[in-house]
């Protein structure tokens, strides 16, 4: 299966799953059970050994990472370019969030024919921890996790196992 038609069955699963999981996280926030932690970090690996992003790529292809200047700076440099000159090629300011985004999709640095980041050791910090799954404020992050079900096989694999996990929590209390 290539990378564009795994997405595109992961991204039908997601519309199909998207309202039953979404009431779910939204519960799962409201209540923020004390074995959260535990099912949520399992989710995380349980969706890793099940999802290779090299055959995805969905995130590099359709949406943008936020940078930090110091970010920019460092990848300008790197590439013998000033902030200015890397802003004005490929950045622009949110107007909404005020975040550094992408000027356009897909990525400058995402190479379509390898399916893979041209600048992997240097790409933001947002890129290394996204989908941002298993964090300390993982019960802020459901609404996002809700967004971006459609958008990244890994979240929907992970909030999917999260779902029944917690189902077989509950059953044996
Ligand atoms: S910098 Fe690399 S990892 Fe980040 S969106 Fe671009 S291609 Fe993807
Ligand atoms: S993080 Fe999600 S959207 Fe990005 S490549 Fe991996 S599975 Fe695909």
């Amino acid at each position: 299966m290539n990378s564009s038609d795994f997405a595109d069955k992961s991204r039908r699963r997601a519309y199909q799953k998207k309202k039953v999981l979404s009431a779910f996280l939204k519960k799962f926030t409201k209540e923020k059970p004390s074995y959260g932690k535990k099912v949520m970090k399992e989710s995380e690996q349980v969706a890793w050994a099940l999802i290779d992003c090299t055959s995805c790529g969905n995130c590099c292809k359709t949406m943008t990472p936020t940078w930090k200047k110091a970010e920019v700076n460092r990848l300008a440099s790197h590439l013998g370019m000033t902030y200015n000159e890397f802003f004005e090629k490929w950045l622009m300011v949110d107007e909404e969030t005020g975040d550094i985004c992408n000027n356009s999709t897909p990525c400058q640095f995402f190479d379509l024919e390898k399916g893979l980041c041209g600048v992997y050791e240097r790409r933001p910090h947002d890129c290394a921890t996204f989908p941002h799954l298993y964090r300390s404020d993982f019960y802020d992050q459901t609404e996002l996790y809700a967004s971006n079900l459609h958008r990244c096989p890994a979240t929907l694999a992970a909030m999917e196992h999260l779902e029944q996990a917690v189902k077989e929590i509950k059953k044996k209390k």
